[in-house]
């Protein structure tokens, strides 16, 4: 080692008592201070009494620009004289102990703990060695340790690990000693492989000799050799030993003993650490057997019960449910297979098709099989455990997943497809061709073009070659009671829906009345006629004194029919819930304007469902009224997801309590099981939407819920609709959907279910309201094997449960998981439009393809008719540039449907606005991308099994029609130089709120990627950021910041970025919708309603409005600069910082959401966190080196962010 030089400069007097001391210590460095030995201790002893007697000499030798710490060192170094050594260890023992950290880092930055490490190599070979010493190099070690991230490295290849442990086996009665060496033992412990290397030196035996029952002694000896088990035990081979050992059990015994003689709690530490090694013990599954034997499970269980009334011990009670719900054993769920209960046999199975995969799958094969640990026995000791291993995968592919391919970054102007092929969709663009010669402009009112030009109704089931059109199935046909076949599947003719226009009024009173007088049990379809069933029925039957005051009500309801008296914002007393406020029923006819009770039944006919449903759901029959307050987030309580399963655990420790009484089964012929018995509820979901495959009666007032697979699947639930009766008034019901599969939801953010109640509706208030209390969605005991899962590991499922009572005796309620909107509602819906269109509207109404499962795929066309039949005016109508939408290609997202609905009446609404975007725009519409999902309760796919946001890339005709024959037409227009100016495909977004947009953006994608281009690929143009920025500005619910413009790999065969780089639109979006609610502008704070929702849609055509007030003003090159005067200040993109987002935005629990034992925990062991994070950093030098884990509290964490990629619901 170079010989420091002294330095003196930064106002540090080199004159002082310790800089001469220093120096002399100096000049004695090297060979002076092995022939002057006396010399040296003289020096060192007064450099230490100052330093001990005067506080500004430690700050001297300390302070930056001087060299005092080499000085030191280097002495040491160089001395083998054991007082000077201990004057010196003395000496940087004060030094370090001010001053802490810094002083710390830079004592490790000068290498002294290789020093320190050497002198007990060195001292070690006395025998025996010196104890003062011993004593005080590890006491340094302990201190400096945890700031030294290669400390373990080091301890290990220079021997230095042994010295300790051997030390410590030699001392256990040497109190003074071995505190120090536990300390340092703690620290080496860190490293993973020390505490392997440790473990076979005997370390784990070691600990629990030192490690004692309750006592009032040497708690602090216990406690640091506690830490360091905990430590030890992370790794899975220490773990075994000390179950081969049976120390699991002596854990248990000892944590019991501190838990009933630690009264005033003043060792929750200890307490704490046990539990932490029986976290550790049990992370493996021999582990977890031991747990169990030992009666752990009822030992946890009733120890953390009798803490549940001390706050402080939370850590205590939250470390206990973890380990508990950790050895929980795993179950599959309780049903025969989890392939969905229905199955639809498709014409066409592709045999490298998810369909042929699943279902070739040996029976049985959904058996769960806790194998999360099973590579104990080749494991190289990494201690993933399960959920940090899947936490880092998710990180790491959202990261990966960001496209880095310049290539398929550029707009792909392919020539698709041979114009031959695309000419058949000529027909649905017939305003392209239409010259209306033959309509009579001047008086438009008698002769609407939809009604009498033949030319522009083109009611096209033919409009594809026949092979495009899927024959209906045998199943369908063989059975007799589908649908009549006399009735035509979807009549999307106006004339059809012009003759139902002028017969409305009497056609909609008459049987209303008719049907709310007799308050059928449900609606009911039977072959070709609507019957009412009556059998039993909850409602009327046991109450029929009930039926009067209805009368009165409907009366009056049909009265304010006829007369339109009131108006929408009459409904003041509609939260007193009186029986008077019946007679106040507000007109729904005119508040729901587009819905028609009958008609909704007729489109029901029309509809075709695998399990062909004969049943209406209430809430589609009567429609829903937004109530006219705002529903608040939900206020989460502390401690509801513990209490949810401690509940869950009771059911494992007391058994006999639990009803398990199934009341509703899809998979039995006599479902419903329970027809009445009085003493559990009646469930149904045989209706559209409907998905609740089984209900398990739990407790007297709980119900475990199972929701069906999307058909041909044997996952995808999270969407939920159900119907619940006979229940009691006032009582407070649990229900837990334990087949979720999300790993957070926003039912953990202030998100509650929807209930209706049908008591409510035929008094008036016929409508979806937020419910539920106790709220919470966490992992649970249930799991699938990974054959089930797709060769990945077994998954476990999610519970989420709410509470609600109800408030009406015989009342019929649903429960959803969002606002429904049937595919019959749809078809209700547009017919109503087309019957309310106003002469200057262009509306055409086409079929563009039959879905799989028979049903129809509307495609709509609006626009403004011509001014008049002249070539100017023809022309300017031909011209209008094109905007494409389309939604719900998940049914589970209903949400899509809700604001598409917004955007379809604010098309065909007669404001200023609505005209001149009519001028504007031609629109064309694909209102529902998925029918036959949405018809089947489906969440996420289509018939065929998959989800058709996936497809996109390449269509196949027969199994995604949809899909197929959209971008068909999406491409006509392309071949025709006729792309649209905007596409964007309508979803919902299950775990963020607001509304916001996915984009494509070359540019922003490269930037985020890091992958070089050539400038000439940053040159793109910021018409993508026009539209989202005017929603921001004008839509309350829209949200800029969580807008995203990067493409990503995953998102290659969705609808966005296929049109953004086949077709060649720049503007192409996919909007979400939050499920929940907002954190930002004037809804903060609100879950999201209908209104909301429809008002999201009409924004986005005010939006389009102001787009087009640029466009119309300008040529586009004007246009970009307009647009990005638009976008703000920054000129550049660049500057404007991208809004990528990596992870929920959402703030964490002080409950966690998951696994949450430590994550909150006030620990103020910041020693061990210390030495935590120095092992979290310890590097993989030597090759050797398993690079450690965060320390608990992080992961823990992490655990509780833990999501997967915000984008992927889209
Ligand atoms: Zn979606």
């Amino acid at each position: 080692m170079n010989k420091p030089k002294m330095a003196s400069e930064k106002g540090v007097p080199s004159n002082s008592r310790a800089q001469i001391l220093l120096a002399q210590l100096e000049k004695l460095t090297g060979d002076g201070m092995v022939r002057d030995p006396e010399m040296a201790r003289q020096i060192t002893s007064k450099l230490l009494h100052l330093i001990q007697t005067q506080e500004k000499t430690s700050k001297e030798v300390m302070s930056k620009g001087t060299s005092g710490m080499e000085v030191i060192l280097s002495s040491l170094e160089s001395t083998r004289d054991i007082p000077t050594i201990l004057n010196i260890l003395c000496i940087l023992s004060e030094l370090l102990t001010l001053g802490k950290g810094r002083r710390a880092g830079v004592f490790v930055s000068k290498g002294g703990t290789a020093v320190l490490l050497r002198i007990l190599i060195s001292a070690n070979k006395e025998f025996p060695p010196n104890e003062e010493l011993m004593l005080q190099v590890h006491s340094l070690l302990a201190k400096v340790g945890p700031k030294d991230r290669k400390l373990g490295v080091k301890a290990r290849l220079t021997g230095a690990l042994n010295v300790t442990i051997n030390l410590i086996k030699k001392n256990l009665q040497n109190v003074k000693l071995l505190l120090p060496c536990l300390q340092v033992l703690r620290v080496y412990s860190a490293n993973m492989v020390n505490a392997i290397s440790l473990g076979n030196s005997g370390a784990i035996e070691l600990m629990f000799k030192i490690v004692a029952p309750y006592s009032k002694k040497n708690t602090s000896l216990i406690k640091v050799s506690v830490d360091a088990l905990v430590a030890l035990l992370k790794s899975k081979t220490n773990a075994r030993r000390a179950v081969e050992g049976s120390y699991v059990s002596t854990l248990l015994a000892l944590y019991l003993d501190w838990h009933r003689n630690d009264t005033w709690h003043r060792h929750t530490v200890i307490r704490k650490g046990l539990l932490a090694c029986l976290r550790n013990v049990t992370n493996i599954k021999l582990g977890r057997r031991a747990f169990t034997k030992a009666d752990g499970m009822r030992i946890l269980y009733n120890s953390s019960s009798e803490c549940l009334s001390v706050r402080t011990l939370d850590p205590l009670v939250n470390a206990s449910s973890l380990i508990m719900r950790k050895c929980f054993p795993k179950n599959r769920l309780p049903l025969p297979t989890i392939k969905s209960a229905f199955h639809y046999q498709l014409e066409h199975v592709l045999a490298s098709g998810p369909v042929a995969q699943r279902y070739s799958q040996p029976p049985g094969v959904d058996d769960v099989v806790d194998d999360s640990d099973d590579n104990e026995d080749t494991e190289a000791d990494t201690e993933n455990d399960t959920e940090n291993e899947e936490d880092e995968k998710e990180c790491r592919s959202l990261n990966d997943d960001i496209e880095k391919d310049i290539n398929k970054l550029h707009p792909q102007k392919i020539p698709s497809r041979p114009y031959e092929e695309l000419r058949v969709y000529e027909k649905f663009f017939v305003e392209l061709s239409e010259d209306f010669q033959g309509y009579n402009f001047e008086s438009p009112t008698t002769s609407s073009p939809a009604q009498s030009a033949q030319s522009i109704v083109v009611p096209t089931p033919q409009a594809l070659p026949p092979n495009h059109i899927t024959a209906p199935t045998a199943q369908n046909v063989s059975n007799a009671s589908a649908p009549a076949p006399t009735i035509p599947p979807l009549q999307l003719e106006t004339s059809q829906f012009g003759k139902d226009f002028n017969t409305k009024e009497e056609a909609h009173n008459q049987p209303v009345e008719q049907d709310w007088s007799q308050a059928p049990e449900y609606v009911s379809l039977n072959a070709d006629e609507m019957r009412v069933k009556q059998k039993g029925s909850p409602i009327s039957a046991p109450k029929p004194t009930q039926s009067p005051l209805l009368l009165e009500g409907i009366a009056i309801r049909c009265l304010a029919a006829g007369g339109g008296g009131s108006d929408c914002g009459s409904e003041g007393g509609e939260d007193e819930g009186s029986e008077g406020a019946v007679l106040e029923v507000p007109d729904t006819a005119q508040l729901l304007p587009l819905h028609d009770l009958d008609l909704y039944v007729e489109m029901v006919k029309g509809t075709k469902s695998v399990p062909h449903y004969t049943e209406v759901a209430y809430p589609d029959y009567f429609g829903h009224v937004p109530p006219t307050y705002r529903e608040s987030l939900l206020e989460r309580l502390y401690g509801v997801q513990r209490s949810k399963i401690f509940q869950d655990i009771e059911r494992l420790i007391h058994p006999n309590n639990i009803m398990d009484k199934v009341v509703y089964d899809l998979d039995m012929p006599s479902c419903p099981v329970i027809e009445s018995d009085g003493e559990s509820l009646r469930f149904n979901s045989k209706f559209e939407s409907g998905n609740l495959r089984k209900a398990i009666q739990i407790r007297k007032y709980e119900y475990d819920l199972i929701l069906n697979s999307d058909i041909n699947s044997n996952h995808h639930h999270q969407w939920f609709y159900f119907e619940v009766s006979g229940m009691r008034v006032g009582t407070m019901y649990r229900f837990n959907i334990i087949n979720c599969e999300k790993s957070n939801s926003q039912f953990n953010y202030g998100m509650q279910a929807l209930m209706y109640s049908v008591q409510e509706a035929i008094s008036g208030r016929p409508r979806w309201v937020r419910t539920g209390t106790d709220i919470c969605y966490y992992k649970n005991n249930f799991a699938r094997s990974s054959i089930a899962t797709g060769g990945q590991k077994g998954k476990s499922y999610y519970t989420m449960t709410f509470s609600t009572s109800f408030s009406h005796k015989d009342d019929v309620c649903y429960f959803s998981y969002h606002y429904p909107y049937t595919y019959s509602s749809l078809k209700m819906h547009l017919s109503k439009l087309e019957a309310m269109r106003a002469p200057e509207i262009y509306l055409r109404q086409d079929v563009l393809c039959e879905t799989l499962g028979g049903n129809s795929c509307p495609f709509l066309t609006i626009t403004a008719m011509p001014e008049s039949n002249s070539s100017d005016h023809i022309c300017q109508f031909r011209n209008r540039p094109f905007i494409f939408l389309s939604a719900r290609v998940h049914p589970g997202e209903t949400n899509a449907s809700w604001v598409m609905k917004g955007t379809l009446e604010f098309l065909m609404g007669t404001s200023l606005l609505a005209a001149t975007l009519r001028e504007a725009y031609i629109f064309k519409i694909v209102p529902m991308l998925n029918p036959d999902g949405v018809v089947n309760g489906n969440h996420r796919c289509s018939l065929s099994g998959e989800d058709l946001n996936r497809q996109w890339q390449n269509p196949n005709p027969e199994l995604h029609p949809t899909i197929y024959h959209t971008k068909s037409l999406l491409q006509y227009l392309a071949h025709t130089q006729r792309a649209p100016l905007v596409f964007c495909d309508y979803h919902g977004h299950s775990r963020k709120k607001n509304v916001f947009m996915y984009g494509c953006s070359l540019k922003e994608t490269i930037w985020q990627s890091n992958i070089s281009a050539a400038s000439s690929d940053l040159q793109e143009d910021l018409a993508y950021r026009a539209l989202p920025k005017i929603l921001s500005q004008i839509a309350p619910a829209f949200s800029m910041a969580s807008c995203s413009f990067v493409v990503e790999r995953s998102k290659e065969s969705t609808a966005r970025v296929v049109v953004w780089r086949e077709i060649g639109v720049q503007r192409s979006y996919t909007m979400e919708s939050t499920v929940c609610g907002c954190d930002q502008g004037k809804y903060k704070g609100f879950q999201i309603g209908t209104r909301e929702l429809e008002e999201m849609g009409a924004q986005f055509c005010v939006a389009l409005l102001r787009l087009k007030r640029m466009t119309g003003l300008h040529n586009h090159q004007h246009l970009l600069d307009l647009e990005s005067d638009l976008i703000g200040t920054q000129p550049k993109v660049v500057s404007c910082p991208t809004t990528y987002v990596m992870d929920e935005d959402e703030p964490s629990f002080l409950e966690a959401v998951d696994y949450s034992a430590e994550s909150n925990d006030d620990d103020t062991e910041v020693d061990l966190e210390a030495a935590a994070s120095a092992a979290s950093i310890a590097t993989t030098e030597d090759g050797g080196e398993v690079p450690d884990r965060l320390s608990d509290a992080e992961s823990n964490n992490h655990d509780a962010w833990k999501s997967e990629p915000v984008t992927s619901s889209q």
